[in-house]
């Protein structure tokens, strides 16, 4: 196999969101395990709606994700290549000037419909003569242009769909330029990936209809079509479409939320595939694991929940200079590594150390219950003396259960309660040498 060419062409008109980069991660995989590269195109010929903030704002999503890009460009610095196609296509006669209104086409739609017929545009701006164009245009019509399919099949192996076959006689002539002679996304992608010597075509699965016209726009400019390959799109874990909430979904929001990249990569590489949904080592693990034959044909569910799990099984093997910065960021206090040590296995996401810094360094309010009281009191009293340390509250749990007849839940639960103020926390032996004597002893006296 030829070494891939890939690429991931977002349109800088918002952040992006779990959706838009998984395409993304499974570009990267797929490059990177075959030792290829990776191209980021910004797709800005949509120059009211594109921003330089959006743009950096995407960069810096897939930098904090690690995925690196070998070469990126803007569609907007290249409207003379898109000029000279469309000039090349128009001169084969693949691209013809239409002159009807959105109203007109709206209607055509409707009758072709009330007919039975499928709304495939008819063609009729075909039938100009330069005479009937010249008075449109004196009316002040401006054209648009749409590209002549074949009207036969498109067929190609889509790598994750296997054979496809578009019958394009059942698809309207797509429009590449519209009135004001600004560029639909069509024209410019097949120019770049030409330009570009792109081998795999990799993204979402709305797409493959536009791969009917692409394929024989490809051809049309004289350049054979990449491959293919067009994945299933996300669903919730409600099994319905994400599209209402993709806003919190963004990859700025599950930053800001905590969330690490490699827990969002992990989940995103392996729902919807034949892999277990699990924490990866890196990156690398992923692209080397990667294949277009593992992507099944169903939606790939993104459960939230999920990515929870995944994320707490990767914090729970991260050492403090890990996340050293980033935890004294959150709270001066929280930069301890004993801290980080003990309170790790009870974090999904990093910020929950908050939930703990109270209870190591600060002043909690004890829980004691009032059946307990006689039994705090002796526990008070039977604190060993001296440091605490790892044995103490080993020993300190034995003698009291031989002392007052308690055991298990009975035992633990209101020394944990009167110590930490919560019924549920990190492993008690190693919170009790955390919170230190002086403290323990304030919270046993109520
Ligand atoms: N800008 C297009 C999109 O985001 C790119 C599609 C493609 O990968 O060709 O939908």
């Amino acid at each position: 196999m030829t070494t891939p060419i890939v690429r991931f062409a977002p349109s800088p008109t918002g952040r992006l969101h779990v959706g838009n980069v998984r395409t993304a991660l499974i570009n990267w995989l797929f490059a990177n395990g075959a030792g290829g590269q990776f191209v980021l195109r910004i797709d800005d010929t949509d120059t009211e709606r594109s921003t330089e903030v959006y743009e950096q704002g995407i960069k810096d999503d897939l930098t904090w994700l690690g995925l690196t890009w070998d070469d990126t460009f803007n569609q907007s610095k290249r409207f003379e290549k898109y000029d000279a196609a469309a000039a090349s296509l128009k001169e084969k006669g693949l691209l013809y000037a239409c002159y009807e209104t959105a109203d007109e086409l709206d209607r055509k739609r409707k009758i072709a419909l009330s007919r039975g017929r499928p709304p495939v545009y008819d063609r009729a701006a075909l039938n100009l003569t330069d005479d009937e164009k010249a008075a449109l245009e004196a009316e002040g019509r401006k054209p648009h242009w749409r590209f002549k399919l074949s009207g036969g099949r498109c067929e190609w192996t889509d790598l994750v769909r296997g054979d496809q076959s578009i019958d394009t006689s059942s698809i309207s002539d797509p429009i590449l330029i519209r009135e004001d002679g600004s560029y639909l996304y069509t024209l410019p992608s097949v120019v770049d990936d030409i330009d570009y010597d792109i081998t795999h075509v990799v993204r979402g699965e709305d797409h493959v209809t536009n791969s009917g016209a692409q394929i024989e726009i490809f051809q049309a400019l004289g350049g054979a079509a990449p491959n293919m390959a067009h994945t299933p799109l996300l669903i919730g874990a409600d099994g319905q479409g994400l599209s209402k909430r993709l806003g919190s979904l963004s990859i700025a929001q599950l930053a800001e939320d905590g969330f690490e990249p490699l827990a969002i990569a992990s989940l995103l590489a392996r729902i919807g595939t034949s892999e277990n949904v699990e924490a990866a080592d890196g990156l690398d693990q992923l692209a080397r694991a990667f294949g277009f034959d593992k992507i099944g044909r169903a939606p790939a569910r993104f459960d939230e929940a999920e990515l929870k799990s995944v994320n707490a099984s990767i914090l729970h093997g991260l050492q403090f200079e890990d996340v050293k910065d980033r935890l004294s960021a959150i709270d001066p206090r929280a930069a301890n590594e004993a801290f980080w040590m003990v309170v790790r296995e009870n974090c999904s996401v990093l910020p929950d150390v908050r939930e703990f810094l109270e209870v190591a360094f600060g002043e909690i309010t004890p829980e004691i219950d009032d059946e307990d009281r006689d039994f705090i009191s002796a526990a008070a009293a039977s604190l060993p003396d001296g440091d605490i340390t790892d044995e103490t509250w080993g020993t300190w749990t034995s003698a009291l259960k031989a002392d007052t007849g308690r055991k298990g839940r009975g035992l633990f639960m209101p020394l944990r309660k009167a110590l930490t103020g919560m019924a549920h926390g990190p492993d008690m032996a190693s919170m009790l040498k955390l919170i230190g004597r002086e403290k323990a002893v304030k919270r046993l006296a109520g």
